[in-house]
This record gives structure tokens, sequence and C-alpha cells, in this order.
């Protein structure tokens, strides 16, 4: 893993990114930008590293990596438009999907070695890639036919670059419950893009094989209960008397984390930490270092662990606060998150093709 960069940091790294490079090594472990752990806590907007990234790429050369960030902006307005439905399934399987998570995954002992090095990657690191992500998820969905709840929990609550849009609703989509259509993982795809050479698995077979095998005896035995993790959470450093008593209190989030906004504004710079979301034992000690580490980049920013009815006793008329879906139910006057596309309807579209003619058509 880099090294946690402070902005100025950031900015310069992302300008050095080469995108035809980034469209040939996306695939492959190891081969992606891991801006996701900074984009996802709102440390920088997607139009800021758009902007930085066509500083020394052309439009052409960085077209994957401009459509990798709309995937991010496609599941953020599939939130904003359809709320809390996001933790629901979309549409029903053609099977009961278990309930539990496969105990192999969670000891990282499925018998595909590339899946399990990269369980014990998100374990050490809390970060993988997203062909990794991709294909555990079709493991406990579509192999260990197990719902997609359990393993979007599991996997949220290590990941440094956790977003419930992002994991929850590619948690559906890789299951089939978004488009209807299930993703399956494959040993020799596997083996492709991580450059191993296992085949003696049950993913060593033809897809159609795969979606209709029954579930691997590996992969039988469920755990239903994750087990909660031992991590240090991070403590208050203001009271909530001390926020009602500020005359303006500039809000943070977790996902909202922006060093840049309204930085010469004066008045009371408070992380609020949803503590029904964060509770002991939720998240691993990365994610926590992580939040920890956005943190020091933003001067005077105090941090506050709320509940969500003390949260929404804050008084709206001293708070100003960003945009962002998961806290839309927020008091305080709401700065617009900066968008990719700022002009599109606020409408449901069920697939990324259809988010993404819209986009062409508004352009
Ligand atoms: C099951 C599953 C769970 C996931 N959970 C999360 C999550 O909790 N948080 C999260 O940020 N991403 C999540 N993703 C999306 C994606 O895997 C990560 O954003 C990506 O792996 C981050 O690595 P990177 O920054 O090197 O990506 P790059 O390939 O370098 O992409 C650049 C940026 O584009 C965005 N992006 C790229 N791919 C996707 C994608 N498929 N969906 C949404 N945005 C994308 C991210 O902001 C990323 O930082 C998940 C994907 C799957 C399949």
């Amino acid at each position: 893993m880099m090294k946690r960069l402070s902005l100025t940091e950031l900015e310069k790294y992302i300008e050095s990114i080469d995108t035809a490079e980034y469209a040939k090594t996306r695939n492959y472990i190891d081969g992606s930008t891991k801006l996701s752990e900074y984009i996802s806590r709102g440390f920088i907007s997607l139009p800021r590293v758009q902007e930085l990234i066509l500083k020394n790429n052309t439009k052409s050369s960085a077209f994957k990596l401009l459509s990798e960030l709309s995937w991010r902006e496609y599941w953020q307005h599939t939130w904003r438009v359809r709320g809390d439905e996001i933790f629901e399934y979309f549409r029903p399987l053609p099977f009961e999907p278990r309930s539990g998570l496969p105990t192999a995954v969670l000891e990282a002992s499925t018998g595909i070695k590339a899946l399990d090095e990269g369980i014990h990657q998100l374990y050490e690191t809390g970060f993988i890639d997203n062909h990794m992500r991709m294909w555990l998820a079709g493991l406990v969905c579509n192999v260990a036919k197990c719902d997609w709840k359990i393993g979007a929990a599991w996997m949220h609550s290590y990941l440094i670059d956790g977003d419930f849009a992002s994991n929850h609703l590619s948690w559906q989509w890789v299951a089939g419950s978004y488009t209807g259509k299930p993703y399956l993982p494959q040993q020799a795809n596997i083996n492709t893009y991580t450059e191993t050479e296992q085949d003696d698995t049950y993913l060593n077979n033809t897809y159609a094989h795969i979606a209709d095998m029954d579930v691997p005896d590996e992969l039988n035995d469920l755990t239903k209960t994750l087990p909660a993790h031992k991590a240090t959470m991070l403590h208050d450093t203001i009271t909530i008397d001390e926020i009602h008593a500020a005359e303006t209190v500039l809000l943070c989030s977790p996902w909202t984390l922006d060093p840049t906004w309204r930085s010469a504004d004066t008045g009371q710079r408070v992380l609020v930490i949803p503590s029904d979301i964060y509770q002991e034992g939720a998240y691993s000690q990365h994610v926590l270092d992580s939040i920890q580490h956005f943190v020091q980049q933003i001067d005077e920013l105090r941090i506050c662990n709320l509940s969500d009815k003390q949260i929404k006793q804050l008084s709206p008329n001293t708070i100003l606060r960003k945009d962002y879906p998961g806290i839309a139910t927020w008091p305080g006057q709401v700065d617009g998150a900066e968008l990719l596309q700022p002009n599109l309807p606020e409408k449901f579209y069920p697939s990324y093709s259809a988010y993404w003619k819209a986009i062409e058509k508004s352009q």
C-alpha cells in the first residue's frame, strides 16, 4: 500500500498518473490508482480528480479512468434517488439465498489460492482491487449461494474506502439482484489477472458449469454472525454541549472530509461520527486509522460521536455541511457536492449504460 498522502502530495500523484498505462493494467492485481480511499472520504472531489488527470493526459487516453470515476458517481446517484432501498434486494433472485457467510471465506481457506491471498490482503491492509472484490462477491453470492447482504457487511467492515453505495450496490450487481445478470468467478480468469496457475479447484470449469453446479463442500459451512473487530474507536474531542453552544458549526461526516471546504470561514469545525454506524467492533483498525489520517489534514477539526437521535436534535440554524446521500437527514444548511454531472435529472437509471446514455444526451 502507498503511504497516506496530504492533499498536496495527492494532487501531485494524480497529475503523474499515466492513463494509457492504467487502461492496460487496471484489471490486474495492483494495477489501479488506489484513489478510492481519498475519494470515498470526500477528501478530493471527482471533478478535481478529473481536472488533475487531464493536465497530462488526453481525454481519449483517459477514457477508461474517467469512466471508472463515473461508476463512482453512478452509484452515488442511485443512492440519492433510491435512498435506503439500496440496502435491500432491487429484484428477487431465482433461488432463495442461504443466510450466512461461508466460513471458508471468513477464514481465507476457500482453496482458491489467489482469493485466499486476497482475503489476507483485505485483513492486513483494508484494500483489495476491484477484480478481487468481484471474484469474492461472486464466490459468496453465486457459488456458495449466500445472501449478498452479509457479504457486503463483511467486506465493508474492512475497507478503508468503504462506501455504502459503491459497496452494497456492487454486491447487489454481482449477485444479480441489480440488473438480473449474476457475475461468476472462474479459475482461468482469476489465473490470468492474478498471474497464478492453479487448476485443481471447483472454479476450474466453464461459466455455464459454475452457474449450475451444487455448492462445493469447501463453501458449505456458514457463519451466521460476523465476528467483532478489536479496534480503538476515535474518541470525542468536543462535547455535544459545545456544539450546541457554537454560533457556527462547520460539520463534517466520515464521508465529507474535504480540507478545502469553506476553509476561509470561521466557526467550530466538527467531525460528527454517527455512532449508530460506527459502533464498537463494527469496523477494523485500518478503517479507523484511515479516518484519523483525514482528521489530521483538516485544521482544528474536533471529533464528536453522536447517535442518529442526537444528530437530528442539532440546531439546523447554526450548522453548515456538505451534501452526501448517506447523511441526507442530517440538519443544517447544505452545500452541494461537486459532481461530474451536476445537470443530470434525478431519476433512477437501471444500468450503467442507461446512465451513460443519459449523460451523452445531456451534453
Ligand atoms: C463487491 C465490490 C465492493 C466494492 N466496494 C467499494 C467501496 O466500498 N468503496 C469504493 O470506493 N469502491 C468500491 N468498489 C468499487 C471498486 O472496486 C473500487 O472503487 C476500486 O477497486 C478502488 O481502487 P482504485 O482507487 O485503485 O480504483 P481505480 O480503478 O484506479 O479507479 C479510480 C476511481 O474510480 C472509482 N471506481 C473505480 N471502479 C469503481 C467501481 N466499480 N464502482 C465505483 N467506483 C469505482 C473509485 O473512486 C476509484 O478510486 C467495490 C466494488 C466491488 C465489486
